[in-house]
């Protein structure tokens, strides 16, 4: 049998086309055959199943053959063969016209934009190659061997062939431009990147090349602990191992299969980009599922394999595509159920995991609405409050909250509630345990519960809590001075005769005329016991304000305003000391008298103190302080000697 003919064609020669608009994805060719080569063979066992087939099919497999010499790249499988009628029908009539019809479509799509490039099959194999074989044998009875050859423009030969095995050998010649795929190190890779999971062996050299399970296609229950980390460490090699996952397994009313892993987030993560695979029945896709799932989902890793994404489509249509807003919504309905689960479950664990977990959850709030719904209740914060807990250092305490490993932890309701007669709806966070620990500590000695919202994430998060609960104010704690801080027994004062001024006015006259600083406001203050002889105040608005331009700048450090307050504490035994150094007179000129230069080394020492609370120093003011200090000890050293 020999038989010529053309292919029935409605663009001149299509393979120009080809080539042109999948210039930079010749590689996908090998997915194609790959995949074709595994459809026959699980035809070949429905086939086999339903007593069509009483021949082998218990070693399925495809054969990868590289032939240098000759250029040659064959892929090979022991599936279920075609008859000549089947060559004709599929590959010239079915394969070419959806090839053609993919090509119109793509046209218009500019590069890339086709999502997993889908749709080309079998004659993506012309992108590489200047000549194709086909060798198949049908399972059928009585079936002879076919060859059929193809030099890429539309003229085709059919004859008979050698093939004496069931199954169907695709033979490229390739192109001079594409010899890469001579190289069985570049088989190997693009075996590994799209058909690792395809569920038969695909050897290369006599060696299988792929993993060949999926593990996401497994029963949750089937799968332990080690299995979930392995697959893991398999996909994201030398990453921290993750946090938790969700295995996803539905048929109803779409197929979604999948692994989706909670990764330690670093603050220079790149919520833009994700890294979550895409596969098409165990098939590699994409890399990027920017379209099929919900933006704050990004940050998560790990695999999503569906049938019912549509592929061979540009990817705005995928945003826009029914079942694919369905199958993102259900995506993040299992994430936000995992994490309640746990939150429910195993509540010591969630707060163990919270560092990590809360920013990817407040990431997710601040971004979906529903998926900030699904959350709210378990959003925590680590906080200052000793709340007595039952036995175990690990279940809810009484006043709501739960402590682990002498951690403490709440939700902002309660939160609220155990604090109402007190501070009423204002709500303190620290922002940085170790800057602010003045500040902190002087809240906790008064009994105010102070709330850490210390993660990178919580600069927008604290803004966004409150758009979301207006009638709360918060207030980091070195924004303004707590009622409760201030020692009202020691307000009233009296007037100095010879001065006419209240020792208040003294103070914040003396602090005035030697620190020089006009944008520096002075407050006095009498203040309680533990308090320090001065402290610095940055207002809620006008800190957010500078935090907001340093973002803008993207500078890592925010700087001190110049617009701050220093709060001097008038009830210090310092400050009071400094008073009666300076005698009651105000500075006027400095180094006149040596107690004078004292009261005014002392004031700036006292201003540096409080600035060490707020870390505020650069590298100029932390020499300057330091020479100050060994000042201000000589002199004082000098004249206790004396
Ligand atoms: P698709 O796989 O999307 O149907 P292709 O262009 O890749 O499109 O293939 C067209 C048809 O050719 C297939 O549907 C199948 O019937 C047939 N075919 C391709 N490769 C093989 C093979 N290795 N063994 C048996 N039949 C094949």
């Amino acid at each position: 049998m020999l038989e010529q003919g053309t292919i029935s064609i409605h663009t001149e020669n299509i393979f120009p086309i080809i080539k042109k608009w999948l210039y930079s994805d010749h590689e996908i060719f090998l997915r194609e055959l790959v995949s074709n080569a595994v459809d026959a063979i699980q035809k070949l066992r429905m086939v086999a199943r339903s007593g069509e087939y009483s021949g082998d099919v218990d070693h399925p497999e495809v054969t990868i053959t590289i032939d240098k010499e000759n250029k040659k790249l064959a892929i090979a499988d022991n599936g279920i063969g075609m008859t000549a009628e089947e060559v004709k029908k599929y590959i010239t009539q079915v394969a070419f016209s959806s090839a053609e019809e993919f090509v119109q479509k793509y046209k218009g799509e500019g590069e890339n934009a086709i999502i997993g490039h889908f749709g080309l099959g079998f004659y993506s194999a012309f992108m590489v190659a200047e000549r194709v074989e086909i060798d198949t044998l049908s399972y059928r009875e009585g079936a002879v061997p076919v060859h059929w050859t193809c030099d890429g423009s539309t003229e085709f030969t059919l004859a008979d062939g050698q093939r004496t095995t069931v199954g169907t050998t695709v033979t490229l010649t390739l192109q001079d431009s594409e010899l890469e795929y001579l190289e069985p190190a570049r088989i190997r890779q693009l075996v590994r990147k799209y058909c690792d999971f395809l569920p038969v062996p695909i050897k290369l050299e006599g060696e299988q090349i792929n993993r060949q399970i999926a593990p996401w296609k497994s029963a949750p229950n089937s799968l332990s602990k080690e299995d979930y980390l392995e697959f893991y460490r398999y996909l994201y090699p030398f990453q921290e191992d993750p946090l938790l996952w969700v295995h996803l397994n539905t048929d109803y009313p779409f197929v979604v299969n999948g692994i989706l892993y909670f990764p330690k987030l670093r603050p220079d993560i790149d919520v833009t980009k994700g890294q979550i695979k895409l596969y098409c029945n165990q098939v590699f896709v994409s890399d990027n599922c920017e379209e099929v799932i919900p933006r704050f989902l990004l940050p998560l890793r790990g695999v999503i394999d569906s049938s019912d994404i549509p592929l061979n489509v540009s990817r705005s249509f995928l945003q826009n595509d029914r079942t694919v807003r369905k199958i993102a919504d259900y995506i993040a309905k299992k994430v936000g159920d995992r994490l309640k689960e746990l939150y429910r479950e195993d509540p010591a664990a969630y707060v163990r995991l919270w560092q990590d977990l809360g920013t990817f959850v407040k990431f997710g709030s601040i971004n979906d609405e529903k998926f900030k719904k699904q959350v709210e209740d378990i959003l925590i914060y680590r906080t200052t409050a000793a709340l007595t807990s039952k036995e175990r250092d690990d279940v809810w305490a009484a006043e709501g909250g739960i402590q682990v490993d002498g951690k403490t932890y709440t939700t902002l309701k309660e939160y609220l509630e155990r604090n109402k007669e007190r501070q009423g709806n204002r709500v303190y966070y620290c922002t940085d345990e170790v800057n602010q620990a003045t500040y902190v500590q002087l809240l906790k000695s008064q009994g105010i519960e102070v709330l850490f919202m210390d993660s990178f994430i919580d600069t927008h998060f604290v803004p966004w809590l409150e758009q979301n609960y207006r009638d709360v104010k918060f207030l980091r704690v070195d924004a303004e001075l707590d009622e409760t801080l201030i020692d009202k027994s020691k307000e009233s004062e009296l007037i100095d005769p010879t001065t006419n001024k209240t020792r208040s006015e003294q103070i914040k006259a003396l602090f005035e005329s030697v620190l020089k600083k006009p944008k520096l406001t002075i407050r006095t203050e009498a203040l309680k016991a533990d308090a320090p002889p001065a402290m610095i105040l940055l207002p809620e608005a006008s800190r957010r304000m500078q935090e907001m331009m340093a973002m803008m700048q993207q500078q890592a450090n925010v700087q001190l305003p110049e617009e701050h307050i220093l709060v001097v504490n008038t009830a210090h035994p310092l400050v009071q000391n400094l008073l009666s150094l300076n005698q009651g007179t105000i500075i006027q000129t400095s180094g006149t008298s040596e107690t004078g230069t004292l009261v005014e080394k002392l004031c700036q020492y006292i201003y540096d103190l409080a600035l060490m609370s707020q870390r505020a120093f650069d590298a100029n003011g932390m020499q300057q302080f330091t020479e100050r200090a060994s000042q201000v000890l000589t002199q004082l050293t000098t004249m206790a000697t004396r």
